[in-house]
């Protein structure tokens, strides 16, 4: 299949590309565009056969459920059996932006763009390209993120096309996202709103406007015997092909075994790289070392973690050794996404009572 590139600069001057992709998915094709959060792969939600063909171009599962993407609030009701009082406080606060929330889903959806569940993930993003995108396709889009299963999820339209060119009718390139991981998922459909996924919206602002959250326990350990209640994660996600390890401890600690294992896995030839921060990078010795971002300001490291770990891929990376965050804020959606990428693999090292 040929795909079609379409770069969008302004929702106003290229509303014809709009156009076509709205039609593309009309016609049950699929077109990959930008979010707030990352690329998304776009079918009609209400389509059982264009469900089928993203999980296909994507090489996912099929019990792992997509993301029904609307533009209008009013646009809610009919896929949904009914609306919390919670989901209007939530989507007054966070809608449009990168918050999905869980209902029980109506007749109008089927089990195809669902995974089989009863339930329906919903999410209004914010980016304006996003938003015309779903109008023009007839109000619902369900996206998964637009890379193939068990990749990092593209922040980039650049990795969309590594990834999806010749499956994949359209990619609308909006340029770097502004978020750079996956929405935080909500639960409704419990007795008491439920984090299935960290996200940018963090469970303390989710708090501040609903008073008690839950988290699903089994977002941030490994191997709980408890499965997952967002089907999606308990598949390995994101992962970098280098071995990724992380090291967690005080910073020095951390720098002198990073530096140490470089030097032995280097002279064995192994390609080594680094995931840093602005405050550490200089006092690592790997060929590669590449900052992530600034510990005192945590939004730019989740907006370069995924296309740090794809440049690894680039440069065809075998060992990399990331230090560790914390898990407060959205430090929490970070470290979930570290790791996994990591197959929960943790060195900790020593931690002194004083320690940063
Ligand atoms: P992705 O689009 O790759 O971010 O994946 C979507 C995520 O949403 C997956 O982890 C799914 O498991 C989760 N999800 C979608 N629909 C539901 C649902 N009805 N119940 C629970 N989790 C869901
Ligand atoms: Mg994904």
């Amino acid at each position: 299949m040929n795909t079609v590139i379409y770069q969008i600069k302004d929702t106003i001057e290229d509303a014809k590309s709009l156009t076509e992709a709205g039609r593309i998915i009309r016609e049950g094709g699929l077109v990959a565009f930008p979010t707030e959060t990352v690329y998304g792969l776009g079918g009609d939600a209400l389509s059982p056969a264009s469900s089928r063909k993203i999980y296909a171009a994507k090489g996912r599962p099929s019990d792992n459920p997509l993301i029904v993407h609307i533009a209008n609030i009013e646009d809610l009701e009919p896929i949904t059996a009914d609306i919390p009082e919670a989901g209007r406080k939530l989507a007054d606060a966070f809608w449009p932006g990168p918050l999905t929330m869980i209902f029980r889903k109506s007749e109008k959806v089927p089990k195809e763009t669902t995974g089989g569940l009863d339930t329906v993930a919903v999410r209004m993003p914010s980016d304006p390209v996003a938003l015309a995108f779903i109008r023009e396709a007839g109000g619902y889009v369900a996206a998964p993120s637009a890379n193939l299963s068990g990749k990092p999820s593209p922040t980039s339209a650049k990795y969309v096309i590594q990834d999806m060119d010749g499956k994949i009718e359209m990619i609308l390139d909006g340029g770097d996202v502004e978020i750079g991981l996956e929405s935080t998922i909500v639960d409704l459909t419990e007795e008491t709103p439920t984090i299935l996924r960290p996200g940018y919206v963090t469970k303390e602002m989710l708090e501040q406007v609903l008073g008690t959250v839950d988290a699903d326990r089994t977002m941030m350990e490994k191997d709980t015997g408890v499965a997952p209640k967002a089907p999606g994660m308990k598949y390995r996600h994101y992962a970098p092909k280098g071995d990724l390890v992380i090291v967690e401890g005080d910073s020095a600690c951390v720098v002198d075994y990073i530096n140490e294992q470089t030097g032995l896995l280097e002279k064995q030839g192994e390609k080594v790289a680094v995931i840093g921060t602005e405050e550490t990078k200089m006092l690592y010795h790997a060929e590669i070392v590449k900052s992530v971002g600034s510990r005192n300001r945590e939004e730019t490291i989740a907006h370069t973690l995924y296309r740090v770990l794809r440049e690894f891929d680039d440069m065809d990376v075998t060992r990399i050794f990331s230090e560790s965050f914390d898990t407060t804020g959205m430090g929490q959606a970070i470290m979930n996404r570290l790791l996994k990428a990591a197959g929960h693999k943790v060195i900790h090292l020593c931690r002194s009572t004083n320690s940063d």
